[in-house]
């Protein structure tokens, strides 16, 4: 089976357009990925899902299916959603998966999301064969990062956050982000053939992330092995 996986957005936190972002891009975090029959799981809705939405329906309104995976709700995985052009036609079915966040359901989060005091059009305004997943809750047992080893063990690739530089992490301590260090030990524990640092830090333009790739490359050398690492641009595809 050969999967194609697409980099629509590719930034954390907050969009950067402009020249500065051009190459490694300003939407927030969508990945596709897509099955050799038209299998579609979409990693998170940032910003880079609206042009996702444009390419399925000149493609395939009204027989798109596609199952949106919400790694957790903050604005930045969410906030592409209600820009989702395939919501708008029958025909076509989105399920989103999910997880609640702390007492918040993920329909709670949705709707406050696009609630007539923040935005113009309601949740149930969207036409298509929706179902909204309950993905349950995330655990974090004090096994967690030997569990996550396990989990991902010889995968072909590994899509990690890796906001900050070792440096600035020290100014950012439980913010909730990584380092391309932490990102490249992850990915030699666990035998991934690849990674690619994702979740830009939104003051990176792309002359600090070709620095940062840099760094991280000669860090994941330094540890030996085949390691192959790369960092997300938007528009990169990668076949597995
Ligand atoms: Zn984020």
């Amino acid at each position: 089976m050969t999967y194609t996986v697409t980099f629509w957005g590719t930034r954390g936190s907050i969009p950067t357009p402009g020249p500065a972002t051009s190459r490694y891009g300003g939407n927030t975090p969508c990945v596709a990925v897509e099955g050799t029959e038209g299998q579609l799981v979409v990693l998170d809705a940032g910003t880079g899902i609206r042009g996702l939405g444009l390419d399925l329906v000149a493609k395939q309104n009204g027989a798109a299916k596609v199952e949106i995976l919400l790694s957790h709700a903050h604005w930045d995985h969410i906030q592409g959603l209600p820009h989702f052009k395939p919501f708008f036609a029958p025909g076509n079915t989105v399920r989103i998966w999910g997880s609640r966040q702390g007492t918040a359901s993920l329909e709670a989060i949705l709707r406050q999301q696009m609630d007539p005091a923040v935005f113009p059009v309601p949740l149930d305004a969207l036409v298509t064969d929706n179902e909204l997943g309950g993905g349950g809750q995330y655990d974090v047992p004090v096994s967690w990062r030997r569990d996550f080893v396990t989990f991902l063990k010889g995968v072909d690739l590994l899509i990690h956050d890796a906001m900050y530089t070792p440096k600035e992490l020290e100014q950012h301590r439980g913010w909730g982000h990584s380092t391309y260090e932490e990102a490249v030990t992850l990915a030699q524990d666990a035998g991934a053939n690849k990674l690619v640092l994702f979740h830009h830090e939104p003051e990176h333009g792309d002359k600090e992330m070709d620095g940062l790739v840099a760094a991280a490359r000669k860090f994941a050398k330094t540890r030996g092995g085949s390691l192959e690492v790369d960092a997300a641009q938007e528009g990169m595809k990668v076949t597995l």
